[in-house]
């Protein structure tokens, strides 16, 4: 019987006890059921041999302690784990769950614990020793980078220091001494799962003699101590590409944690922190700057030089009466795309009032108010304020 139909099954309510029923209420509840139920007492009637039936496996697994304690370790997972799937299937195999003990030792209390960290604890990824040959995809890595506005936008190669478990620089993950190699595991030929038959029911576990790794180490590697797996940091250089902006995430693939058994890595991601630049803005694609202009530039139209990025100034022109705030764009001086092509530089004017002047600016300026143009220019907004 599969363990699906053995965790779906209620053996307490065939035989009609509580959970915490004594073995003795057990036997008298399967004597008194057996007895109704009995194929010789019911001749022909398929119902009663069905719970004939029921009744004698109920009682298997409940009579003995150890099958019991089981059972209900099994039963109490919560209700994702047990048959949650579409069309009560079973989310993940028991042998993979299994696996996580590591072997021999461990009642169903402490394997409980096992299985709850290795399915909560991990980031959903399994990717500890001994839960089976297959292939496995490395663990998706996340780190944080922090760039300065030039290399956000010239794109850079950084080290990134990643601490996560990698195979073992020594033996290269085999868990063997260099110059050894693993050999098949004699004992499940390699699948690194033995099959446990309890009678009524039976499932899969990881093999003892290697753990469930399907190989065997005769000679373990002193580094790892034969685990093939070590904890630790690695530097990698990361390729970011030109044009990162602050607060993205970008995806490096295959540079996450390294797979198992032939499996691929996992990917990457790197959180992109951009220093901010004391003079230039970043909007889209698009650089921002903002250049102070005098108000005689403003008003009579001037060519002023304003910087770049990474470049030389460049002249812009600005048309007689331009208006506090107006942007002009720069183009091809931006930020870099993703098809190489560029952004634009978008400059912002900003008309500045001097707080100090020397005296023939004052005496210029002094002509320019007594020229008049306050009142006028005020005259629209006071007659509009008495409207109603
Ligand atoms: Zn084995
Ligand atoms: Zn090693």
């Amino acid at each position: 019987m599969s363990t699906k139909d053995y965790l779906e099954k209620d053996y307490y309510k065939v035989l009609g006890v509580s959970k915490t029923a004594s073995q003795d209420e057990i036997k008298k509840a399967y004597r008194r059921l057996a007895r109704k139920y009995h194929p010789d007492a019911n001749k022909g009637d398929a119902d009663a041999e069905d719970r004939f039936k029921e009744v004698s496996e109920a009682y298997d697994v409940l009579s003995d302690e150890k099958r019991r304690k089981e059972y209900d370790t099994l039963r109490s997972m919560p209700g994702g784990f047990r048959g949650g799937q579409p069309g009560g299937g079973f989310g993940f195999d028991l042998g993979d769950l299994f696996g996580q003990t590591g072997g021999a030792g461990g009642g169903a209390g402490e394997r409980l614990g096992d299985l709850f960290g290795g399915l909560f604890g991990r980031g959903g990824t399994r990717t500890t020793t001994g839960a089976g040959r297959r292939a496995r995809r490395g663990t998706d890595v996340e780190t944080e980078v922090t760039l300065s506005f030039g290399k956000s936008l010239s794109g850079a190669t950084v080290p990134l220091r990643l601490t996560s478990e990698a195979a073992c620089p020594h033996c290269r993950g085999t868990g063997a001494r260099s110059g050894t190699v693993p050999r098949v595991c004699p004992s499940c030929e390699g699948t690194g799962l033995e099959t446990r038959n309890l009678g009524s029911f039976g499932f899969q576990e990881p093999c003892k003699e290697c753990r469930g790794r399907g190989l065997v180490v005769d000679d373990p590697c002193p580094n790892c101590r034969g685990s093939g797996r070590a904890a630790g940091t690695r530097t990698i250089q990361a390729r970011i590409p030109a044009g990162v902006k602050d607060g993205q995430k970008i995806r490096l693939k295959g540079k996450g944690a390294p797979g198992e058994n032939g499996g691929p890595a996992g990917d990457l991601y790197v959180n992109i922190k951009v220093r901010p630049h004391p003079v230039f803005g970043r909007s889209g694609d698009n650089l921002t700057l903002t250049v102070p202009v005098t108000f005689p530039e403003a008003a009579l139209g001037a060519e002023i030089k304003v910087p770049t990025f990474g470049g030389q100034p460049v002249t812009l022109r600005l048309p007689e009466g331009t208006p506090n705030g107006r942007t002009f764009r720069v183009r091809g001086r931006g930020a870099t795309r993703r098809d190489g092509t560029k952004g634009d530089l978008l400059v912002t004017v900003e008309v500045h009032v001097p707080q100090k002047v020397d005296d023939p600016t004052r005496e210029a300026l002094k002509r320019l108010r007594a020229a008049g143009g306050g009142d006028e220019l005020r005259g629209e907004l006071l007659r509009q304020a008495r409207e109603e």
